[in-house]
This record gives structure tokens, sequence and C-alpha cells, in this order.
């Protein structure tokens, strides 16, 4: 590791941001150096802000869904006109190159915020639920606010990452409380400004700072729903907490994703799209590419091909259009250090490894070859710029392979063959599988995006998101159209008879006993009268 401000070094001991009379130290992670102190919300205002939080989602709900659109398409073009320093913010506290905070943060975030806003409307209306046994009933599911959604998130997208949750909690007539990560609550901070300079209606975006405690916090302060994004151990605690009162859970949680290169795949295709997925964000995006299989027909070409690219890449984190940007804290560059020093220790050879600069936060960039089970880099998550290549024999094998990992996120199978990748995709233990790509759709407003296994509980993104932040309300009025309530009292044996004739003419095997049942029962059914007797 190039030169840091390491936790002894920091002016805090316990924990290298968080510091003992309530601050949070906003690094520089390019140079390690201190930008600005951040104030911690005190724990106990957490249900205050809560509660004020539940106020304004009153008024913000009756805005309705034109209404609430108006104000977010206002946060989304704020963000189009202020793009360059939005990304200088990212960039220098989050440590990202331009090019990526505008593509993964800024980008996204303009796109959610206008995608959820437009589509809040068809997705929450009224959805008909017909019942085959009363079809004349009125029956159907209603969509209303939770009220307040707690959103915890983690450093590594600052912005994007609330934002997904942000947006379709809003635009389904949510506030939000949000916790930013305290490796990057100057992300946060530019969250509540985007919102106020664009005029969004006071009091329903709401942000708290700090650690751990305040994310519990927020967990018990009464919050309808908690949108969770971060590692696997935090999120078993945030469930723990949570199944306290009962508050439901959306958990996204980490990952160790395979990539499959079958023998027939476009190799220079592949080495572009690998390279980029396992480096790109300096490798700390949940779904990096952290194990890449490769048939053994192809590994030395493919291998070749994607240390020759490598080569081409540049760290020159300062610079506008460098590849790579720093880590984003000094805690995440130890660990995927050590990793690295294990794997090489225990024999693991190095194909290429990145040059570094000489002071801040930084983990080389380095694709491993000969790596072993009982590496910690070939099996934990490494949420670094660490790439290591397998060689396999089989497609069975290499399926085994993929699954065999306590973790389901994402996968990606590289082929020519696209009715073979998406026969094998189906077989792979995973929440998104892409093919001849990979790291692409967490863009993608409109797909699903969650894990399998420990990578996650629920799914966020999609229409089905403002349909997580909503409660549902089923409805039914048969409207007087039954007039033989069957079920009720007095319990008789004609009423059993007639109640084993039902079950007959909807279920019985054969057809000719479901026709004649049915056209016996349903005119009872509809229209017979009450046996009191
Ligand atoms: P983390 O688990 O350390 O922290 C995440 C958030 O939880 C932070 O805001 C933190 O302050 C808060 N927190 C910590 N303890 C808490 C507690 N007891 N109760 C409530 N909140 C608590 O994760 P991180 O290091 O910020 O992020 C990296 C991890 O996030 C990686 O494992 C990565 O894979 C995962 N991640 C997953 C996704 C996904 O979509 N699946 C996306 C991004 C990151």
């Amino acid at each position: 590791m190039a030169e840091t401000t390491t936790q002894a070094e920091s002016p805090a001991r316990k924990h290298p941001v968080l510091t003992d009379d309530g601050y949070i130290l906003s690094m520089n992670p390019r140079t390690g150096e201190l930008r600005c102190k951040i104030k911690c919300t005190p724990v106990d205002e957490v249900p205050k802000i809560v509660a004020e939080a539940r106020a304004a989602q009153k008024r913000w709900e009756t805005l309705g869904f034109e209404g609430r659109k108006a104000e977010m398409l206002k946060v989304s073009q704020y963000m189009i006109e202020h793009m360059d320093e939005l990304a200088e913010v990212l960039a220098e506290e989050n440590g990202k190159t331009y090019v990526e905070a505008v593509t993964m943060e800024v980008l996204c975030s303009i796109d959610f915020m206008g995608f959820f806003a437009k589509n809040a409307r068809k997705a929450l209306r009224d959805q008909k639920v017909p019942l085959h046994l009363m079809p004349l009933a009125r029956s159907y599911v209603t969509y209303k606010p939770v009220g307040v959604v707690g959103i915890i998130a983690p450093w590594n997208y600052p912005i994007t990452t609330p934002v997904s949750d942000m947006a379709p909690a809003l635009a389904a007539g949510n506030a939000v409380v949000v916790k930013p990560s305290e490796f990057s609550s100057g992300a946060g901070q530019l969250i509540e400004k985007i919102f106020k300079e664009s005029g969004f209606p006071e009091g329903v975006v709401r942000l708290v700072y700090g650690g751990g405690d305040v994310g519990a916090a927020l967990i018990g302060a009464g919050v309808g729903h908690i949108a969770f994004t971060g590692s696997t151990p935090t999120g078993k605690k945030v469930m723990a907490k949570a199944a306290e009162t009962l508050t439901p859970v959306t958990l996204e949680l980490g990952g160790k994703d395979p990539a499959i290169i079958l023998e027939d795949a476009d190799l220079d295709a592949a080495a572009e799209g690998i390279l980029w997925a396992g480096f790109s964000n300096m490798g700390q995006t949940c779904a990096s590419v952290e194990r890449v299989y490769i048939h053994e027909k192809v590994y030395d070409r493919f291998r070749d091909k994607l240390v020759a690219e490598a080569k081409k890449l540049k760290m020159k984190p300062a610079e506008q259009d460098s590849s790579f940007g720093a880590m984003n804290n000094v805690m995440q560059a130890e660990k995927v250090n050590e990793q690295l020093k294990d794997a090489k220790a225990k024999g693991a050879k190095v194909a290429y490894e990145s040059e570094l600069p000489e002071t801040g936060y930084y983990a080389a960039p380095t694709i491993l070859e000969d790596v072993t089970g009982d590496m910690s880099v070939s099996c934990d998550e490494t949420f670094g710029p660490v790439i290591p290549l397998f060689r396999y024999q089989t497609e069975d094998e290499a399926i085994a392979k993929a699954n065999d990992s306590p973790f389901g996120l994402t996968a990606s199978i590289w082929s020519r063959n696209g009715d073979r990748a998406e026969r094998l995709a189906r077989r792979l233990e995973a929440g998104v599988v892409t093919i001849n790509d990979h790291m692409i759709t967490p863009g993608f407003a409109e797909a699903p995006w969650g894990g399998v296994k420990q990578s996650g509980i629920g799914r966020i993104k999609s229409l089905d998101a403002l349909r997580n932040y909503s409660e549902k309300t089923y409805i039914f009025n048969d409207r007087g159209t039954m007039g033989n309530k069957f079920w009720r009292y007095p319990y008789n044996l004609k009423k059993l008879n007639f109640l084993k004739e039902i079950a007959v003419a909807f279920n019985d095997k054969s057809l000719a006993k479901r026709i004649k049942g049915q056209l016996s029962v349903v005119p009872r059914l509809l229209f017979g009268k009450p046996d009191k007797s």
C-alpha cells in the first residue's frame, strides 16, 4: 500500500473517521488528507427526526402522483445542471475517477429519479384480483405509502445507492430518512444540498449522520421499511434489530461474483468486459468480478489479452482521464492489501500489478493466477481491484465452482452461443446473470436488483420497488352477488354435502365432473338463498 494516513496516525484512534467528540472526519482518499469534519447526529435525536419526517410525509402524500413527479423531476434537472460539481465532490471524497463519478453516480441518479417519478402512477394503481370462486365480486389490491422509509447506505456508491431507494420510496408517497456511511458523509451532505437547492418540499428528505449506532437507532425509530445496503455481517445485525419491531427489511449485501468464459467466447470482448467489471471503481462494487473461470482451451489466450489490456490502464487518480481512482478508505485498502499478501505468500502468481501513487489509500489493481482454496482471495469478498483467474475443463465443473460460494449476487457467462449461455445462466445461483457483460444491470431502473443466499433478501429497483415501499390493502366487495353464504351458520348435513360438491366442481381431476359440478353449483352459489334450517 502507498503511504497513507493510517488508523494509528489519524486523530481518532478507535475508528478511522469517527471521533470521540461526535464528529466524522471526511477524508480525501487520494491524499489521505482531512477534507472537513461533519457533526454526527446524536442517537437520541433520531426518533425525533423520523417523527418530523412522518409529519412531512402527510403533505407529500397529498400532492398525488403528478405533484410528486413534478418535484422529483426538478431534482433530476438540478443534477443535470450541476453534473461537474457533483462529480468533483464524489471524486474528492470517494476517490472515484471523474468518469466513474459521472457514469456510475450522477447519470444513474438522474435516471432513477426520472424513471420512478414517471412510472409510479402505473405501478401503484389498483390491481384487480379475479376470484374464480366469486367471479362477480369486486376484488383488488390498493397501495398506500408505508410512511417513512429508512435508508442505510454504504460508501461505495454514496449517491446512486441511496437514490435508487429514495426515488421509488418518494414516488410512492413516502418520506425518507437516509443514513449515509460514515466514510461518505460528504456525499450525504451533497444529497441534502441537491434536494434543498432544487426546491424540493422541506422535511420529506432527512439525513442522519454517524456510524452503526445511528443506523441501529434509525431501525428502531418507527420507520415503515428499512432499505439496507452494506456488508453481509452488518446486514445480519440489521435484520436482528428490525425483528424487534417487525420492521420489514430489504437487504442488499456482499458478493463474490463469478464470470465463466466458455471456450467459444469472443476473447477480446471478454477481456475488455472482465477488466472493467473487476477494476472499475477500484473493485469496490458489490457486483465486481471476483472469480474468473476460464475454459482450459482458451485460458492462456484470455489471460494474455486481459493482461495486455490492463497494461494500457492509467493510474493517475488526480487527472480527469485516469482509469483508476483511490480506495475509499484506509480500512478497505488495508483489507485488500492483506488478501493480496496472503495470496502471494501462499503461492499465487501475479500476472499483472499496477503501479501506485505515493500517498493516499491504495491497493494495486492486480490479476492473480494459481489461486488456491486456502487463500482468502479465493472465497472471501475482496471488494477491491483483484481479478483471480481459474481454469476449468467442463461446463458442469464451471457451474459447480461458480455456485460454490455462500454469496449469490450476480454472475456472468461469456459465449458466442447465446442459447447455450442462457441455458447455463439458469443453473447459476445468483440474483442477476448477464451474458457477455458483467455489472451493467445496476444502472437499469427497470431491472430487479438483489442477491440470493448471503447476498441479500428482497429486490430493489424495477416497478416492484414502488410496491415494496407501499402497504398493500386487499379490498373485497361481493356487491351482494353471493346469495348463498354457504360457509356461515347453521351447519347441517345439507350444507356439508354442498361443500363437497363445491370441492369436486372446481378441483376434480375429471373435466366432465368439473363441468357437471359447476353447472350445478355456480347457480346455487350466486342465486341460492342462505339455508337457515
Ligand atoms: P457496512 O456493512 O460496513 O456499512 C453499511 C452501512 O451500515 C453504513 O452506513 C454503516 O454505518 C451502517 N451500519 C454499521 N453497523 C450498523 C448497525 N449495527 N446497524 C445499522 N447500520 C449499521 O458496509 P460498507 O463497508 O459501507 O459497504 C461495503 C459492503 O456493501 C460490501 O460488502 C458490498 O458488497 C456491500 N454492497 C452491496 C450492494 C448490493 O447492492 N448488494 C451494493 C453496494 C455495497
